[in-house]
């Protein structure tokens, strides 16, 4: 019988408060924030210990790329319809509409990433818990899933095989 266990974690402390706007070809929101709240599913075997993972590791790790995200405007480095401009510690954003933005570098957070959609965001953090995690490897974990929701029961997922 093949079996693996799972552990979920949602704390209180994985969320970040931040500005975004989503544009894609024809259509830009209005500049707006969210509460943003993580939350991390790992498949694997559990260890000699007992444990999948040891959860003050995942812990850590998701405060950790939660403080990167908090109070900053997030900035999709590899938007197709924003032009997007570093110099001087000032982040500037031209839209399609011909709408600028100016913020100080210091307030941004610059993510390799299209659009600022919670998908993307959640791929975003999981790529970072799975780099900030070498753990995940040495105990065979399998699959890697992180939530990042909007608003409480609007929430995207996005999952990796390990
Ligand atoms: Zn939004």
């Amino acid at each position: 019988m093949k079996s693996r266990y799972e552990v979920f974690v949602s704390k209180d402390s994985f969320k970040f408060n931040a500005a975004h706007f989503i544009a894609y070809r024809g259509f830009r929101e209005r500049l707006h924030g969210h509460n943003y709240r993580v939350s991390v599913r790992i498949e694997g075997p559990v260890g000699a210990d007992g444990y999948v993972v040891d959860f003050g590791d995942i812990k850590r790790a998701a405060r950790d790329v939660c403080s990167r995200l908090n109070e900053r405007v997030l900035v999709p480095m590899r938007s197709d319809v924003v032009s997007i401009d570093v110099r001087e510690a000032q982040v500037s954003m031209v839209c399609e509409d011909g709408t600028r933005f100016s913020f100080p570098q210091a307030d941004c957070v610059l993510l390799d990433i299209v659009h600022s959609s919670a998908e993307e965001l959640a791929a975003f953090v999981c790529l970072q818990l799975r780099d900030a995690l070498p753990v995940l490897g040495e105990r065979h974990v399998v699959t890697l899933e992180v939530g990042v929701a909007e608003a409480p029961n609007q929430e995207a997922r996005y999952r990796i095989d390990l």
